[in-house]
């Protein structure tokens, strides 16, 4: 009989599956989620609209209502088409897949959002990465000097980037995107919680797209990703898409979550809140260096040597943050918070001034 070893692709038997750590019973603050349920109107009306869902007939294959209520709460302009992914992932490998040409390459900057290299590379698309600059923002000069050598065709940019949390500045973006030759997607993951938005280059950029995704607002067990701009790029892309991708529970409770944006704009604005006071509290803890953050999580540099095991001395204590050390070199020494409910934060906080004054009393003692 066929051995697996026979048929998969070499490149995808040497592979590791993408990991997810257990989280149960843990206060999760690892994966940019929101830490708030979803406000009870929404619930209310879900539940009702969930018992009314013909889930015996195939979904709407083109969502066109919850196309409709996007365009609105996110001040889509007519003249631009809309693609929905079953998350931004899925529209990441269909942008991916659509300029797949051979010899066809992607770019983005390191370090950033993983998945534009994982997918890449499992649709066998060459990835390259060019650095960012000291404050994790772009330098146009690195950027330009590997987009020469490589020519890739699609540039992917997150503004905030994750994992480090800030925005790109402006003018060195417009300045990418203007003279970059291929196509770029800004993806906006964390658009709820950064003032400066995108959107708006649409009409300036005849290269560019906008991606958001519904998942750090409160919705990440949906998966709804969106990308939108010219309908010349959206609708060559659309022929990729699998028919039914946004299956009928998505689009409807997508469709009544967005008809109260207003309920999950309070949600974003406490953790905005909230993310500025974990930022001015870890800076007054001993050998934790927070950097500042335009998303709902914040980037930490600890004492040289600490991150893996702070890291693990959290999850003792039942708290799970992400560990970047080991992932790039410009983040070695850092962990990702991901900012949680008051109650959590205050956790958290009392949870690392105790761990900081321990490790602090023991280097003491053994000076
Ligand atoms: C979390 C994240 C996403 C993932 O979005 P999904 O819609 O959940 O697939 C996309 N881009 C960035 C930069 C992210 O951090």
């Amino acid at each position: 009989m066929v051995k697996p070893n026979e048929l998969i692709r070499d490149d995808v038997l040497r592979m590791q599956a993408y990991e997810v750590p257990d989280s149960r019973g843990m206060i999760k603050l690892d994966a940019m989620e929101n830490p708030h349920s979803l406000p009870q109107a929404i619930v209310e009306q879900w539940r009702e609209r969930a018992a009314r869902c013909e889930l015996n007939r195939y979904p709407d294959p083109g969502s066109h209502e919850l196309k409709q209520v996007l365009r609105e709460t996110m001040h889509i302009a007519p003249e631009y088409e809309i693609l929905l992914g079953n998350g931004s992932d899925e529209l990441i490998q269909l942008v991916i897949s659509a300029i797949a040409k051979p010899g066809a390459k992607v770019i983005a900057p390191a370090p950033s959002f993983v998945m534009y290299q994982i997918i890449s590379e499992a649709a066998r698309v060459p990835f390259v990465s060019f650095p960012l600059d000291e404050h994790f923002d772009l330098d146009p000069e690195a950027f330009f000097r590997v987009a020469h050598r490589e020519r890739p065709a699609l540039l992917f940019l997150a503004s905030p980037n994750n994992p480090s949390g800030n925005l790109l500045h402006p003018d060195r973006l417009r300045e990418a995107i203007a003279e970059f030759p291929g196509l770029v997607v800004i993806d906006e993951a964390y658009f709820a919680f950064a003032d400066r938005h995108h959107d708006s280059w649409l009409s300036e950029f005849g290269n560019l797209l906008i991606m958001r995704t519904l998942s750090k607002l409160g919705l990440a067990g949906l998966r709804l990703g969106f990308l939108w701009g010219n309908p010349d790029w959206i609708n060559e892309l659309d022929k990729l898409r699998l028919p039914y991708n946004i299956n009928s529970l998505t689009q409807a409770a997508a469709e009544i979550s967005l008809r109260h944006f207003d309920e999950l704009r309070v949600q974003t604005d406490v953790i905005r809140k909230e993310r500025d006071r974990l930022i001015r509290a870890l800076t007054d803890i001993r050998g934790l260096h927070p950097y500042p953050s335009a998303a709902n999580f914040v980037l930490v540099r600890v004492t040289e040597g600490r991150a893996r095991s702070l890291h693990s001395d959290l999850r003792d204590a039942g708290i799970l943050v992400k560990c970047l050390d080991g992932t790039h070199p410009a983040v070695r020494n850092c962990l990702r918070i991901t900012v949680g409910t008051r109650q959590e934060n205050d956790h958290l906080m009392d949870v690392l001034r105790r761990i900081s004054s321990r490790v602090f009393a023991r280097l003491r003692a053994a000076d």
